[in-house]
């Protein structure tokens, strides 16, 4: 009986051994390589491929081919040629820590008052519905008690599932806080005059930020007043202490003031901004500014109201805002300044980041032309142009499958992502649930 104990016991173990031998051996070489067929592939280089063949070795692409031949042997082969290729899609205006449940009864704005631990942790759900929505990269622009980060790198490390996130820690604003007795608000991202724009763009950089926010003037959530705060030479001495660093500088300004003056004291984008004044638009143009009008955020803003906590009447200011905003998009489409998507995405928001794309298409792009905003335009604001925002070789495996003609009508890629792949790794399925 014992006998017959120990030699099943090595038996088991022999056993074991060889399998861990196996998988030693055999899962570098056969599990890290993929190949993706998509029926389409539209590749943000100018390039529309049929059955075509996305060779994926770790986190990167190695080839696009459509040449079945050149599949390496062993290599994992995902099906996908009922569907469209696209890369991976790219949000640059989020706040992904200021996320809410929808808990019954308390509205959104009463529900960030968590701890910062708390708060990130409950961010994973709007992560991973970014994700799902085919959004591989975000830049994230402005987060308290750098809670950003944490998340940021959470996500790198694999130990929470989103988007690659490039953050800014605390944008800059001027001195805000209403005097409330006994309260001692964080000073965060306040700083007034050159001296302290210089320290604080300074804090966020030390702090581990990737891009530095500045809010240029007023304007958030249900009010759309576009007041300059920050005047020429602060917003000067911002842009060139985060670009003598090596860091790009989005500016917040809803009015065209604050805008004016950022452009050209050189931002690296500009977001929302509306009223635009032509001059403006033609020196946008010709510096190459990106321009992230956030159009959808108010739309959101108008649905979600009475749950946000919104109180009630702002909303013929909001819809006036809208159509201002949808005009200075049409308006620096047609004199060709370059566009990066950016949804604001904050709250329940969080799923629905490229239904800006169809205001873009709304304010004149053809539906390729609002593809290259959450594509190759948004990885060239983000200085990642040769990782991100492509289907080439040597860029980052961020793939997406749509059902349908994303060239033909934008909604296919708002509403129709089946298959999200993110640095080679399948992050959302909804082929399979498809079939029955
Ligand atoms: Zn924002």
């Amino acid at each position: 009986m014992k006998r017959i104990f120990l030699s099943f016991v090595f038996g088991f173990l022999a056993f074991v051994v060889v399998l861990l031998c196996a998988s030693a051996q055999e899962k570098p070489a056969a599990k890290t390589i993929k190949a993706i067929r998509f029926g389409k592939l539209w590749d943000a280089k100018g390039k529309l491929w049929t059955n075509a063949i996305v060779i994926v070795e770790g986190d990167r692409i190695k080839a696009v081919t459509s040449d079945t031949s050149t599949i390496p042997t062993g290599a994992e082969v995902i099906d996908l040629s009922k569907y469209t290729g696209l890369p991976g899609l790219i949000d640059v205006h989020t706040h992904m820590t200021i996320y809410t449940d929808e808990t019954p009864g308390v509205p959104m704005l009463k529900q960030l008052t968590n701890p910062p631990a708390i708060e990130v942790f409950l961010a994973r759900k709007g992560a991973l519905r970014t994700l799902e929505a085919g959004v591989t990269t975000v830049r994230d622009l402005g987060a308290d008690q750098y809670m950003d980060i944490a998340m940021r790198d959470l996500i790198n490390r694999g130990e929470m599932i989103g988007p690659r996130m490039f953050v800014c820690g605390y944008g800059l604003y001027i001195t805000n806080t209403p005097y409330k007795p006994g309260q001692n608000p964080p000073a965060g991202g306040i700083a007034d005059g050159v001296p302290e724009v210089l320290r604080v763009v300074r804090q966020q950089i030390a702090a581990g930020a990737d891009v530095i926010k500045m809010y240029a003037s007023t304007g958030t959530d249900d009010d759309t007043t576009g007041f300059q705060t920050y005047n020429y030479e602060e917003i000067k001495a911002a842009v060139d202490a985060a670009h003598q660093f090596g860091k790009k500088i989005a500016i917040h300004s809803y009015g065209p003031d604050g805008a004016r003056d950022a452009v050209r004291a050189g931002t690296d984008s500009l977001e929302h901004a509306t009223d635009l004044d032509d001059a403006t638009i033609a020196e946008m143009a010709k510096r190459g500014t990106f321009y992230v009008p956030t159009i959808d955020h108010n739309r959101y803003y108008l649905d979600n109201w009475q749950k946000i906590g919104y109180a009630d009447g702002f909303q013929e200011k909001t819809k006036a805002f809208i159509a201002r905003n949808l005009e200075a998009a049409h308006k620096a489409h047609k004199a060709g300044v370059k566009f990066a998507m950016g949804s604001d995405a904050i709250y329940t928001m969080f799923g629905e980041n490229t239904r800006e794309l169809a205001w873009f298409v709304k304010a004149g792009m053809t539906p390729e032309q609002a593809l290259r905003t959450a594509t190759a335009n948004a990885a060239e604001l983000l200085g990642k142009e040769k990782e991100l925002g492509a289907v080439a070789s040597g860029h980052f495996a961020d793939l997406i499958a749509v059902e349908g003609d994303p060239l033909s009508d934008i909604n296919v890629a708002i509403n129709n992502v089946r298959w999200v792949m993110k640095g080679g790794v399948v992050e959302a399925d909804k082929t399979k649930t498809q079939v029955r």
